[in-house]
């Protein structure tokens, strides 16, 4: 059999390719026309007759047929690498630099700077996609069959290069098998329960491992409907929400949904199940979001290097879904909490956060020794994040199979001696009146080596005031975790993926 991903994929869609697979406001496509447009593209990029592992590599604005390229790659046996639509010149030339891709896609718009990059990258060719289906891809692969023979790959053969989002530092190209992503969507379409009559509401962007593999896996392995938007558009959101039945959202989804009364109980009455993940998501929002809706949020915790790792249940029978944790390890895959010596530690105890699995990709691309940094001797990978089994929440126990994460060692602080870890800090400020959100940082400090500082959102007509605040946290925690300042801010920096940018927090609040 082929262990290529999108031979996997088809063996979901349903018998009927009549049925609709996708819609957007203005069109739709049946499996068949899914399976029909990508051989075209895949056609196409096999008359370019490249390398095996070739790398696509794609910035293009979301629309169908980008997930059809996408497809396509797949199918073609070639190597796909989506970028970020918000990189812009300076950081595209580094991933062509990087990745050396064979073929780019872009925006018309950008057509200019990125023929010039290409040249730079030695990419021989460069084709335009537009979101309103125009452009010289489509162009050439009109003309090519409409049927494809999908080509045969092995599990270990490489499927993607994910980069990273850059929160704590430079993109890393997470190499992707076939094997890696198809064992994650075989695990996920069980665990989530997946049917063939869910619709899934896709508002994410497909640059990144949460709208590019587990949503559109989801869907495609289901053989279930997307109704496939650009982006959270409010308006949109409403007006598709009652017709679905999955929604996943990065957190700033949930919480600007919750922002419009028009967002209620009966907006969700078809509703089988939110997902959230890519950054935490606040323990309020959970709660207000159960209070107004009915339904609860559900929770998991992945990485473009591994895709997903751990997941809040589905199914109560597993157990109940708790806010502020990322549930327990997905079936098949292993996770452990260890200390800085790599001992594992029992529930309640903080330290990093270390992963094995059929769904872990084999490396870094073209950086052999991040690589050798980032896995054990005995192969496990460094997430990179902290977290704590079980432990307790809002007084209530947490249970031991459960992972809570505490956030990332790179922003774990060290005032003194003592390691200070913010996610403690920040969830004693949330919860203080006047208070939308909050970030803790460390910064350089001449006695303490670091100093915490933190900074503060109000909510909105609110104000909050820091000296009264840090009285308050001087009653509840050790001195040494008390913000030595407090900064009041409209708003927290955030990627396209709702991630903090503390790196962004502390240049802008290192200097005193
Ligand atoms: P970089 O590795 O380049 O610094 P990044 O880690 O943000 O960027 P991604 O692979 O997109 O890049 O994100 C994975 C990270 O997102 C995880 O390591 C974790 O820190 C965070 N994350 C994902 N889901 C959750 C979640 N449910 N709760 C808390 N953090 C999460
Ligand atoms: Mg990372």
């Amino acid at each position: 059999s082929n262990a290529n991903l999108y031979a996997v994929l088809v063996a979901g869609f349903p018998q009927d390719r009549s049925q609709v697979a996708l819609e957007t406001p203005t069109l739709r496509y049946t499996w068949d026309d899914m399976d029909r447009a990508s051989a075209c593209l895949a056609n196409l990029l096999k008359s370019l007759d490249l390398p095996r592992d070739a790398r696509v590599a794609v910035q293009v604005e979301k629309s169908p047929e980008a997930l059809l390229l996408y497809l396509a790659t797949l199918r073609a046996g070639l190597v796909y690498l989506p970028l970020n639509t918000a990189y812009r010149e300076a950081e595209i030339e580094y991933f062509l630099g990087n990745a050396e891709p064979a073929v780019v896609v872009c925006s018309s718009a950008n057509e200019g700077w990125v023929r010039r990059l290409a040249g730079k990258s030695g990419t021989a060719h460069v084709f335009t996609l537009d979101d309103d289906r125009t452009g010289t891809l489509l162009q050439a692969a009109a003309t090519q069959p409409q049927t494809f023979r999908t080509v045969q790959r092995d599990a270990d053969d490489l499927a993607a290069i994910l980069y990273t989002s850059g929160t704590t530092g430079r993109s890393k190209g997470a190499m992707l098998s076939h094997g890696n992503l198809a064992a994650n969507a075989r695990v996920l379409n069980d665990y989530w329960g997946w049917r063939s009559d869910d619709v899934l509401l896709h508002m994410l962007p497909i640059f990144h491992v949460h709208g590019l593999f587990v949503a559109s896996h989801g869907a495609l392995l289901a053989g279930a409907k997307m109704i496939w938007l650009p982006k959270l558009d409010i308006e949109q959101a409403l007006r598709y929400l009652p017709e679905s039945t999955v929604m996943m959202g990065v957190p700033t989804y949930y919480v600007r949904l919750l922002a419009d009364p028009r967002f209620t109980r009966e907006t969700c009455a078809r509703m089988r199940l939110f997902i959230s993940g890519s950054a935490p998501l606040l323990t309020e929002t959970f709660n207000e979001f159960q209070s107004r809706t009915g339904h609860t949020i559900l929770e998991r915790y992945g990485m473009s290097e591994t895709v997903m790792l751990t997941s809040n249940p589905y199914d109560a029978v597993l157990g109940p879904r708790v806010g502020g944790t990322v549930g327990p390890a997905l079936p098949g895959v292993d996770v452990r909490v260890v200390n800085d010596k790599g001992v594992a530690l029992p529930p309640g105890e903080i330290g990093n956060v270390q992963v094995r699995g059929p769904n872990v990709f084999s490396g870094y691309w073209r950086m052999p020794e991040k690589t050798r940094e980032e896995f054990t001797d005995d192969g496990w990978f460094k997430t990179g994040d902290v977290g704590r089994w079980g432990g307790e929440a809002g007084g209530h126990p947490i249970p031991v199979d459960y992972l809570s994460i505490v956030g990332r060692s790179k922003d774990l602080i060290i005032s003194g001696g003592f390691n200070v870890y913010p996610k403690e800090i920040e969830t004693i400020i949330d919860e203080m009146p006047g208070v939308a959100e909050s970030a803790v940082i460390g910064v350089p400090h001449a006695d303490f080596g670091e100093a915490v500082v933190a900074v503060v959102v109000p909510r909105a007509g609110a104000s909050v005031d820091p000296a009264a605040m840090q009285n308050e946290l001087k009653t509840r925690i050790a001195n040494f975790k008390v913000p030595k300042r407090i900064h009041v801010a409209d708003q927290l920096p955030r990627n396209t993926m709702g991630k903090v940018q503390k790196n962004v927090l502390r240049e802008t609040y290192g200097q005193g």
